[in-house]
């Protein structure tokens, strides 16, 4: 076998066996391939795509290139949830509290924030003291002891797929639905969660940009998870818009709290609500009409927030950020960002919003830039809001003028207006 060989039948549109699949992923791991092979076979996938046996054999062999995290212990109480990623996307922060509350274990590894997305990890980091890498050990312990612990993706978790990523991330290969569902799938299971819920989002601020893709994502993320012996469920959200009021890091704490503390009535509070009990439904093997009673039962009665305050503490951060989240709104400076425009809103761009974010200093543009925790943006008007000129539309929490100044522009391009009203966004497209 060569990987010329398995690279030119791909390329002819062939069907790689398990032991093909293997070969490249263990040769690449120990770099008896090159980058420039890897990126060829990776093209080739992109092109000619993977049939559902191919892509379970690379996400089998991906994640069996380093730990598998074992939550036997939690028996069927273990459940997982991934985003694949956007802007104000602070659901774990809400949705993990809750589940864990009504008797789930969440062990979570997050990912942080890279480019104009935000990373959970980079919010949590946020609340002063709490630890996001804790030893395997004192991580299953948290779990066992609190029902929830959420720290940074450990770096022998599906290693193979964070080589994989960073080449796909500079040739032009990360837009590849095979691709994308190994990758996401080989570290949910390597997490080792019975139960996964996965939130696939479609919108200007997401990688799948329509409906029909998304559905095609998430459709391969179940049967792969199924296949795996877990239970897989998966919701298509919309990413046109920030989720939420706030972007940034320590800000979007604020808001997961705010909503924690009962303030549902809103895209943010919804789409948490809908992940939540759809958790709590596969994890507890509940319908899901009864999931839903204890989910606002568990944020209404208080529960959620009250285990929010116990995972912080259990995780060394100050809890007194938790009783008293207005210390999160801790930037040096804020300034409005005023409309010039008068009309209905009719878009905010999620992209553009996240860009933003990442030049007041909220996001990186490289892996080793240091973030700063307390800037970020909030979002005064909401979609579909009237405004005139003169409004304030944003507050822009920051510490640099100068950064304020580059920020604004990219504020310009992100608000669209319209004279009539505008439909009504889909919150949630469809549950698979
Ligand atoms: N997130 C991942 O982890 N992998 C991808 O390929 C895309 C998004």
């Amino acid at each position: 076998m060569s990987i010329y060989e398995i690279i030119d039948k791909k390329r002819h549109g062939g069907t790689l066996s398990r032991e093909e699949i293997c070969f490249f992923v263990d040769g690449y791991m120990k770099e008896h391939i090159a980058d420039y092979q890897a990126s060829a076979l990776l093209m080739a996938i992109c092109i000619n795509s993977m049939n559902d046996d191919e892509i379970f054999y690379l996400t089998e062999a991906m994640m069996n290139s380093g730990e598998i995290i074992d939550l036997s212990a939690f028996g069927d109480l273990s459940v997982d949830k991934h985003s694949t990623g956007g802007v104000g996307d602070k659901t774990t922060l809400i949705v993990a509290p809750i589940v864990a509350s009504l008797g789930c274990y969440v062990a979570k590894m997050s990912g942080r924030g890279l480019g104009f997305t935000g990373g959970t990890v980079d919010k949590l980091e946020s609340i002063p003291g709490y630890k996001t890498s804790p030893s395997l050990r004192d991580f299953l312990t948290c779990v066992s002891k609190t029902g929830i612990c959420v720290v940074g993706q450990s770096a022998n978790l599906a290693p193979c797929d964070k080589k994989l990523y960073a080449l796909r991330d500079v040739t032009a290969t990360v837009e590849s639905i095979p691709l994308i569902a190994s990758s996401i799938m080989s570290k949910k299971l390597a997490s080792g969660a019975k139960s996964i819920v996965l939130d696939v989002k479609v919108g200007s601020g997401a990688f799948m940009k329509n409906i029909d893709d998304a559905t095609k994502l998430a459709l391969t993320m179940k049967r792969l998870g199924e296949r795996f012996g877990r239970n897989v469920k998966a919701i298509i959200t919309n990413m046109d818009v920030p989720l939420g009021a706030y972007v940034g890091n320590s800000v979007e704490v604020f808001e997961a709290i705010w909503v924690l503390s009962g303030n549902t009535d809103s895209p943010l509070g919804k789409i948490c609500i809908e992940l939540a009990s759809n958790m709590v439904s596969c994890a507890l093997n509940l319908p899901l009409d009864e999931a839903y009673q204890r989910v606002n039962n568990a944020i209404f009665s208080g529960k959620a927030l009250l285990k929010m305050k116990e995972w912080i503490l259990a995780q060394g951060g100050d809890v007194s950020y938790i009783s008293t989240p207005s210390k999160l709104l801790c930037a040096p400076f804020s300034c409005e960002y005023i409309s010039k425009s008068e009309g209905y809103i009719s878009g905010i761009d999620a992209r553009s919003i996240g860009c933003a974010s990442m030049m007041l200093g909220a996001g990186r543009t490289t892996k080793e830039d240091v973030i700063e925790s307390s800037v970020g943006i909030r979002l005064n008007k909401s979609y579909g809001d009237y405004v005139r000129v003169g409004d304030s539309i944003a507050t822009v929490y920051y510490s640099n003028k100068v950064r304020v100044k580059n920020a604004s522009n990219m504020l310009d391009r992100a608000f669209s207006f319209s004279n009539e009203q505008p439909p009504e966004l889909t919150l949630v497209y469809k549950i698979i």
